[in-house]
């Protein structure tokens, strides 16, 4: 197993390592809700998706949602996790307005899925592992809405009963750099498989963090549990604070207190939202309404034996099949609908040089629009046209990022705008040879100068390219002044 990076934070009395563990709470992508048919759904109007069993009527019963089941299987598998053909679903009890049972069904002692791994990439490319410990399926809770009414508070149960993954990691990462990095990695994984559509924006993948911080190699810290954080930037913003504020008092001969906390985003600041103390007790026990899971093992290896090829897969083939860098080959990867759009584009085509216009190109054009491929103005087929005209070296790199604005614009294919807008690149030498004999002429200076110095002939590339407008084949163009300039 890689290890974790020894990034230390430098405190007043020496370095300082930041321990940290992830749950992470991953929707089901499902329709139906975990024990009830009422619909998942987002914006609907206010108790709209609501059935009886969500609302706690006396007598209701839940019913497992098979769907939902095979989901959290699907991920556990996709985890390289341990299945547990026999699981069980207990009662957290506990009291808030927006949980009407009074409890939470949710899997305690026996989690239908145990221990995996997760292989994760670092900025720099380097690699380490995540253990899982467990993947239990639980219900969300409703939602309290504090801010419409001054005089109370409402409860909408849209969201009670949706099942949700509860994924638990070890406290195997060290930087918030890592933790964030985990997240992203195990989002990808989720979303490749289906199971989760890891919209962070809806609270759909959420994550509790888990802070400590020790001496490097010392004994674990005592931690501090950050709840939802649910963006990558958040997650880090609330570990540098958190693991800032642990150092500043243990520096000052305090102690951590175990507690929860909140991040504000507003502030950038973790603050106290209850002491161990204050812990709950959640008299855990089995519940009564619902039997066991038992899983079949065939069902499962028809399971496993039907998992679409996963990031790590997909990266490592996108560099051997198409000789791609490991660098633009993860860029890709990550998503699944990124990687079907390369490999689309670079059916016949120069594959560097497609991954290059979807990384650098495309992708960059998107994020700045704050879009998904899915929803690029410019289709695959479209960028494999573009890439075809460069190889083709019917037009330069240069025009070719002018053609891709126009293309962005909705202007047509690569091919139409180029004639449309006479784009094409000029290559043939008897079209260039009066331009560069005219600034041969011009410019008796510079034309020794590149007698004496061989460089100074971009000089004259410059004038063709500008009189030109860009079109002239830079090749072309090389190949004419050394000739006329005799030099080699
Ligand atoms: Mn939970």
């Amino acid at each position: 197993m890689s290890e974790a990076s020894a990034k230390h934070i430098e405190g007043a009395t020496g370095p300082w390592e930041v321990v940290l563990g992830l749950e992470v709470h991953a929707q089901v992508a499902s329709k139906a809700k975990l024990f009830s048919g009422a619909a998942v759904g987002f914006g609907g109007g206010p108790n709209s998706q609501v059935s009886l069993v969500d609302a706690a009527m006396p007598g209701m019963l839940p019913v497992i949602n098979r769907r939902c089941v095979e989901q959290a299987v699907i991920s556990g598998l996709g985890l390289k996790a341990k299945i547990n053909l026999w699981s069980r679903f207990d009662r957290k009890n506990y009291f808030y307005p927006d949980l009407p049972q009074g409890y939470q069904i949710s899997q305690y002692k026996d989690p239908i899925v145990g221990e995996g791994e997760i292989e994760v990439e670092r900025d720099d490319g380097s690699t380490f592992t995540v253990r899982i410990e467990r993947l239990h399926l639980e219900q969300d809770a409703g939602k309290s809405i504090h801010d419409l009414d001054p005089d109370a508070t409402l409860v909408d149960l849209n969201r009670a009963g949706t099942a949700l993954m509860e994924i638990v990691s070890y406290p195997d990462m060290r930087s918030s750099e890592e933790a964030a990095a985990y997240v992203k990695k195990l989002r990808s994984i989720l979303r490749y498989l289906g199971t989760c559509d890891g919209d962070m924006e809806k609270g759909n993948l959420r994550a509790d963090v888990n802070v400590s911080v020790r001496r490097p190699g010392g004994p674990l810290g005592t931690r501090c549990e950050i709840k939802n954080v649910n963006s990558y930037r958040y997650i880090q913003q609330a570990i540098e604070f958190e693991a800032r504020r642990q150092i500043a008092i243990l520096e000052d001969g305090g102690a951590i207190l175990q507690e929860t906390r909140l991040f504000d985003p507003g502030k950038g600041e973790t603050r106290s939202m209850r002491s161990k103390e204050e812990a709950h007790d959640y008299r855990y026990f089995p519940d009564p309404d619902l039997l066991p899971l038992e899983l079949d093992p065939d069902w499962v290896d028809r399971i496993q034996g039907s998992l679409p090829e996963l990031p790590d897969a997909k990266r490592a083939r996108l560099v051997s099949q198409y000789g791609l860098s490991a660098y633009d080959a993860g860029v890709i990867a990550i998503e699944r609908s990124r990687a079907d759009y390369f490999e689309r584009a670079a059916q016949g085509r120069d594959a560097k040089l497609t991954a290059n216009w979807v990384t650098n190109g495309l992708l960059a054009r998107l994020a700045e629009n704050g879009l998904e491929i899915e929803e690029s103005p410019i289709s695959s087929d479209d960028l494999a046209g573009l890439v075809q005209l460069l190889e083709e070296e019917v037009i330069s790199s240069k025009i070719a990022r002018e053609v891709f604005e126009h293309m962005w614009a909705g202007e047509g294919t690569a091919p139409q705008i180029v004639e449309a807008r006479g784009l094409r690149q000029v290559s043939d030498t008897g079209a260039l040879e009066a331009l560069v004999d005219r600034l041969i002429e011009a410019n008796p200076g510079q034309a020794s100068a590149v007698k004496a110095k061989p460089q100074a002939i971009g000089w004259f590339v410059g004038q063709v390219m500008r009189e030109t407008g860009g079109k002239a084949n830079p090749g072309a163009v090389n190949a004419l002044l050394k000739a006329k300039l005799g030099v080699d």
